[in-house]
C-alpha cells in the first residue's frame, strides 16, 4: 500500500496554486488548428467574434475530456475557462491525489448515485465508458493506475497533476484552443448555434458545451454559472444543495477526540423516524463529523436530522447487557473504563484508530472515547462495575449501540466535494447528454443534476458523460 500524504483541504487548494504550473496559463493555448479557416465576424457591437465549430465552457475534466474526443480534422474547437489555467478542481480531487475511479463490474456503478433514478440516466453513459476504459485511456497516453484501498483507482504517480497534464497536452496536441481567463457570461440562442459572451471577447460556435461543474469548492471556478445558462436556456434546475460534506453537530462532545477514526461504522439517520442506514468509515473532526461513511451519507441529510453512531452493533445490544453483568457478577471490584476496554471482538463493530498517534491501541475502543461516552451518559469514569446501577447501564448501553447527535448543519460549498441537484436529467437525453430542449446543446459532468458517492464515482461520471457527449458531436459536426 502506498503511503498517502495527508493535506488538509482547505490549504490544499492554495498550495496547488502556488506551486508552478505545468499546464498552461491564460493565453499560451491559444493555437489554432492547422489548416483551419480564421473565421472572424464582427459582432452587433462592433467587436471581432472569432466563430468556431464547438465551443466548450468550462476546462474541467468533463470539458476537456469531451473536447479531446470531440477533435476532428479540420474542425475548430473552443475551450472557454474561468480560471487562469484549466482543472483546478481536478488538481485538488482526492486531496491531490485523484481518485479518478473505482474499481470493480461497471453494473455496480449505478446504485452510487443515489436514488433518485440518476444511476439509470447514467447507464448508457457509463456502460459507454467504463472505468476500464479510462484506464486504458491514460494508460495507453503512459500513465498508468493503482488500486488503493477500499478499490479506489489512483494514477500511480499519485499525482493529479499527472492527470491533468495528460488531458491538456493531448487538446495541445489535437489544436483545441483553451482561453484562460475568460469566464463566459452570458449564452444566446441564435438561429443556426450560440452566442457566447465573455470578458475576452465574443464567440460564436454551432454547438455548445455547458461543462461548467457544479458550486461547491468556488475557488476552483465552479460557482454554480452553468445552472443559470441552462435555466436562461429553458431547462430546469432541480434543487441545489452541497453533498459529500461534513456535518456540524449541536453540543458537539467529541472535540478533543478531533483525528479520531472508525472504520465500518454503522450510521442510522433519524428525520423523526429512521429514514436510512449506512456503512463506513467516519472521522471524529473539531467541530462534527467526516470521513466516507459520513459524506456518503450527507446527500440525504438536513440540518435539524439526527444521526446515531454505533460503536457496537445495534443487534448485540443483549449480549452487550448479558456481558456487563456476568463480568459484575465475577469481578465487581474491576473498573468500568478498563473493562470497556477489553470489549470482547464479538461486541465492537468498528475499530477505532487515532490519526494523531502513531501508538496503535491494544482495544477496539480508545480509552479516550470510552471516559467521554461515560460522561455523555452521566457515568463516573473510576466507578466500578458492581457500582453500575441498571439505569446506568441503560444509558451506556444506548450510547455505546446508538449515541444520538444533531445535526445544527451541513459544511457548506467550502467543504462539500460535490453539489446535489443540478439540470433536470429528465430534459437531457441520457443517449447523447443533448439538450431535449435545445437543438445542439450539450451538458456534461457536474452541472447535471447526477451526484456520486464518494469513491472516484463523479470523476467517472465527469469522464463518461464527456464521451458521450463528444460521440454525438462528432457526428453532428460532419
Ligand atoms: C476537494 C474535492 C475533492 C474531490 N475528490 C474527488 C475524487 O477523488 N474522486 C472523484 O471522483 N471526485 C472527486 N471530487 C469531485 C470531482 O472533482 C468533480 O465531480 C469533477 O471535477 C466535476 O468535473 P466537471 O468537469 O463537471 O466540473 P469542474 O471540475 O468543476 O470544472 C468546471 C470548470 O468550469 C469552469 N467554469 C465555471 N463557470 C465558468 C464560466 N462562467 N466560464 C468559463 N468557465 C467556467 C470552472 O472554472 C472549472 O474549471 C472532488 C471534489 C472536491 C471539491
Amino acid at each position: 500500500m502506498i503511503a498517502i500524504r495527508v493535506v488538509p483541504l482547505a490549504n490544499l487548494h492554495k498550495e496547488i496554486c502556488s506551486k508552478r504550473q505545468d499546464v498552461p496559463e491564460a493565453g499560451e493555448m491559444d493555437t489554432h488548428l492547422p489548416g483551419a479557416k480564421d473565421s472572424h465576424h464582427k459582432s452587433h457591437d462592433g467587436r471581432l467574434m472569432e466563430n468556431y465549430d464547438l465551443i466548450i465552457v468550462g476546462a474541467g475534466p468533463s470539458g476537456l475530456f469531451c473536447a479531446i474526443n470531440s477533435m476532428q480534422k479540420g474542425k475548430k474547437i473552443l475551450i472557454l475557462e474561468k480560471k487562469n489555467s484549466p482543472g483546478h478542481k481536478l488538481l485538488i480531487s482526492g486531496s491531490g491525489h485523484c481518485n479518478i475511479t473505482h474499481d470493480g463490474n461497471i453494473q455496480d456503478f449505478l446504485d452510487h448515485f443515489g436514488d433518485k433514478g440518476h444511476g439509470r440516466f447514467l447507464r448508457p453513459a457509463l456502460f459507454g465508458f467504463k472505468n476500464s476504459d479510462l484506464i486504458y485511456f491514460f494508460k495507453s497516453l503512459g500513465l498508468n493506475m493503482i488500486r488503493e484501498k477500499g478499490d479506489k483507482i489512483f494514477p500511480e504517480t499519485l499525482q493529479a497533476r499527472d492527470v491533468l497534464n495528460i488531458l491538456t497536452s493531448q487538446c495541445r496536441a489535437l489544436g483545441i484552443v483553451i482561453k484562460c481567463n475568460h469566464a463566459v457570461r452570458s449564452i444566446t440562442r441564435k438561429e443556426e448555434g450560440f452566442l457566447v459572451g465573455c470578458e475576452g471577447g465574443s464567440y460564436s460556435s454551432r454547438l455548445l458545451v455547458i461543462a461548467t461543474g457544479g458550486c461547491s469548492y468556488p475557488a476552483t471556478g465552479s460557482t454554480g454559472d452553468g445552472y443559470r445558462f441552462a435555466s436562461l436556456l429553458g431547462h430546469r434546475i432541480t434543487e441545489i444543495g452541497p453533498a459529500l460534506t461534513p456535518l456540524l453537530i449541536k453540543d458537539y462532545p467529541f472535540s478533543e477526540l478531533a483525528g479520531l477514526s472508525f472504520s465500518d461504522m454503522k450510521i442510522s439517520l433519524y428525520r423523526h423516524a429512521k429514514i436510512r442506514e449506512h456503512r463506513g468509515d467516519v472521522l471524529l473532526t473539531h467541530q462534527g463529523l467526516s470521513g466516507p461513511g459520513i459524506l456518503d451519507l450527507s446527500r440525504y441529510i438536513r440540518a435539524g436530522d439526527v444521526v446515531k453512531l454505533s460503536f457496537v452493533p445495534e443487534d448485540k445490544r443483549e449480549a452487550l447487557e448479558e456481558w456487563l453483568i456476568d463480568v459484575a457478577r465475577l469481578d465487581g471490584r474491576r473498573s468500568l473504563m478498563s473493562m470497556l476496554a477489553d470489549l470482547p471482538r464479538f461486541l465492537a463493530s468498528s475499530v477505532s484508530s487515532s490519526v494523531s498517534s502513531s501508538v496503535s491501541l491494544p482495544t477496539y475502543l480508545s480509552f479516550r472515547l470510552i471516559k467521554r461516552i461515560l460522561e455523555i451518559s452521566g457515568i463516573a469514569s473510576e466507578l466500578h462495575l458492581g457500582q453500575l446501577t441498571r439505569e446506568m447501564r441503560n444509558r451506556l448501553i444506548g450510547n455505546l449501540t446508538g449515541l444520538s447527535l444533531v445535526v445544527s448543519d451541513l459544511g457548506g460549498n467550502n467543504q462539500a466535494m460535490i453539489t446535489r441537484g443540478g439540470v433536470d436529467t429528465r430534459e437531457v437525453n441520457p443517449k447523447t447528454m443533448q439538450s431535449k430542449l435545445v437543438k445542439g446543446l450539450y451538458l456534461v459532468g457536474e452541472v447535471l443534476d447526477v451526484d456520486g458517492d464518494t469513491g472516484g464515482y463523479n470523476l467517472q461520471a465527469a469522464f463518461s458523460t464527456g464521451m458521450l457527449a463528444a460521440r454525438n458531436i462528432r457526428n453532428n459536426l460532419d
